[in-house]
């Protein structure tokens, strides 16, 4: 097979990720974003070895180094006397134990990262893909303007409401029941809680608060969970008002109510998920990142699937040239849906156990904690070597290259 040419639909932490492990294997491509400028809204993310030790071989170690945030320990707690439930090491402990750190960081600093790896003329801005087609030769995207592209391979990257999937899967969104409010508060109001850099979590009846420290230590942010039946819309830049989210967590830790007493402005965000595809691809169209398996964020784990994704994608399809592209995205959809299905699955049901009313089932779960400290709970998830399975030997699959539309 000649050189291939890949476009990408979506300019997010996958569709970026993507396109610099690409770029780095020699592969031509071009990513279309629908937004007419590039931006991440004020949020944070957490980044765990399995990500960051792929960024590393990005070249982005030294940039990641200057803006995130290296927390010593995930705290988890009650949330009305603060009691502590468990101290997971981070820090050095689990940089040696994993050979790559843990971080927290502002989402617009990742996404700066990313996109200084790719240079602009890579990246089409105002390009909205609204449909997708493809012969045995090629595949077509279709944009809002009316113009077309064609490619060898089209990537859906675009996120949870994905065009691209569509030509993949007939599903919608699942909402969960739960709605977040997000905000970042300069460190100087709440010294309390950047003295020592950690995730905090605060788990009580139906909802809880996570924070932890970013932009290289001086803004905390935190997502506060609430239960909400009827309220579904899904923006980054969706406003709640302080005083609701203030009012929902009355009566919590002075630790939170401080917390949220010191933020300006909220996003407000509906959690949706999806159910697991049972393959990520069809002829010359594949998914990765939230379009293929969108997942509720208790496990603060999509974006670093995102980039897990990316960087097995990008391996595979090194082998196209041997091997054809339907073996690569086979070899890319073997490695990748047993392990996303599972994070998904773990993220659906954390919110069970996060939730908990006060009684037997909540004082189980906190003896269960508190005896579950160490780091062995998370080797499955951070030890993992993303381009590492991409080598291993392959586990023989079905062919299921044809008869689907
Ligand atoms: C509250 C919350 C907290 C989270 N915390 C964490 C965390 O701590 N750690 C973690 O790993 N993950 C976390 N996640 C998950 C993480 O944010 C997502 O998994 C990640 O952003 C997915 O990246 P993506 O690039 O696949 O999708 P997106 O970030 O949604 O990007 C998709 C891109 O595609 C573009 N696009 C969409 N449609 C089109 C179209 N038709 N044409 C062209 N472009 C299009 C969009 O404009 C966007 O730029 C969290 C999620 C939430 C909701």
């Amino acid at each position: 097979m000649p050189q291939m040419n890949v476009v990408i639909v979506g300019a997010g932490i996958a569709g970026l990720a993507l396109a610099a492990a690409l770029r780095r294997s020699g592969v031509d491509v071009v990513v279309y974003e629908q937004a007419p400028r590039l931006f991440e809204v004020g949020a944070g993310v957490q980044l765990a070895p399995n990500a960051t030790r792929l960024l590393h071989r990005l070249g982005l170690a030294e940039q990641l180094r200057t803006v995130a945030v290296l927390p010593q320990t995930i705290e988890m707690r009650r949330w009305n006397d603060g009691e502590l439930l468990r101290r997971t090491p981070l820090g050095e402990s689990c940089r040696d134990r994993f050979g790559a750190p843990y971080y927290t960081l502002h989402r617009a600093d990742l996404h700066a990262c990313l996109l200084g790896l790719s240079p602009p003329e890579q990246i089409r801005l105002n390009a909205r893909c609204i449909g997708v087609t493809q012969t045995a030769d090629s595949a077509q995207l279709r944009f809002a303007d009316a113009a077309s592209v064609k490619a060898d391979l089209v990537v859906g990257a675009d996120g949870i409401r994905s065009v691209v999937r569509k030509h993949l899967a007939v599903d919608t969104p699942r909402y969960s029941g739960q709605t977040i409010y997000r905000g970042l508060v300069p460190a100087d109001r709440v010294p309390h809680l950047v003295a020592e850099p950690a995730v905090r979590l605060w788990l009580g009846p139906d909802q809880h608060c996570v924070c932890y420290p970013v932009s290289s230590g001086q803004q905390v942010s935190f997502g506060a969970t609430v239960p909400a039946v009827d309220w579904r819309e899904e923006s980054w830049t969706a406003r709640g008002t302080v005083g609701d989210l203030a009012s929902r967590y009355q009566g919590w830790h002075p630790d939170v109510t401080r917390l949220i007493g010191a933020v300006d402005v909220v996003s407000r965000w509906a959690l949706h998920d999806r159910e697991s595809l049972d393959r990520l691809s069809h002829g010359r169209v594949v998914l990765i990142g939230d379009a293929a398996h969108p997942m509720l964020p208790f496990q603060a784990q999509g974006a670093n699937q995102a980039i897990e994704d990316a960087a097995v994608l990008a391996r595979c399809l090194e082998a196209a040239s041997r091997d054809g592209l339907p073996a690569a995205l086979r070899r890319y959809e073997q490695i990748r849906l047993p392990r996303t299905s599972r994070i998904q699955a773990e993220s659906r049901a954390g919110a069970g156990t996060l939730h908990l009313a006060d009684g037997t089932a909540q004082r189980l779960r906190d003896v269960a904690a508190g005896t579950s400290s160490g780091l062995d709970r998370h080797q499955w998830l951070f030890e993992y070597d993303a381009e590492g399975a991409v080598t291993a030997p392959a586990v023989a699959v079905e062919d299921r290259t044809s008869g689907r539309s």
